[in-house]
């Protein structure tokens, strides 16, 4: 389970688990709409009324540094984090910024011209589509 994966990633890294930080990975891995920062926090404050911001903020960069979610730089307004390590692609929607995931194999380095192929080695990519949602187009 990938709570308890955590919970073993951070011992071995040496750090702390506390329930706050427990809550945090319970959150981000029973929710699926790439959280914000205050997302979570909201979340977590309504367990812990006492955490603070910067904790939150912490333990989320802790586990982007073990490589076990990514962070998101789909917005220029927010910071969204991704539990799903796996490669994929994102859509936002610009008007209820509602992010969702891509998975395609149609998205590769393939996609790339042959001038840069031939000079780098692929290592990732990022790669993020704006749009309007239906929903979003039904309203107008
Ligand atoms: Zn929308
Ligand atoms: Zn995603």
């Amino acid at each position: 389970m990938q709570i308890e994966r955590m919970i073993r990633r951070f011992r071995e890294a040496g750090l702390k688990i506390t329930p706050q930080r427990v809550a945090i990975f319970e959150y981000l891995y029973t929710t699926t709409s790439h959280p914000t920062v205050d997302d979570i926090y909201a979340y977590i404050t309504g367990r812990f009324p006492s955490v603070s911001l910067t904790t939150v903020y912490n333990t989320l960069q802790t586990m982007v540094g073990l490589g076990e979610i990514e962070e998101i730089a789909i917005s220029h307004e927010r910071r969204n984090f991704d539990p799903d390590t796996r490669p994929h692609s994102h859509i936002m929607c610009v008007k209820c910024k509602r992010i969702e995931d891509i998975y395609t194999d149609n998205l590769s380095e393939n996609c790339l011209p042959e001038s840069v192929r031939k000079r780098y080695r692929i290592l990732g990519q990022r790669i993020y589509f704006y749009g309007l949602c239906s929903r979003c187009v039904a309203e107008k």
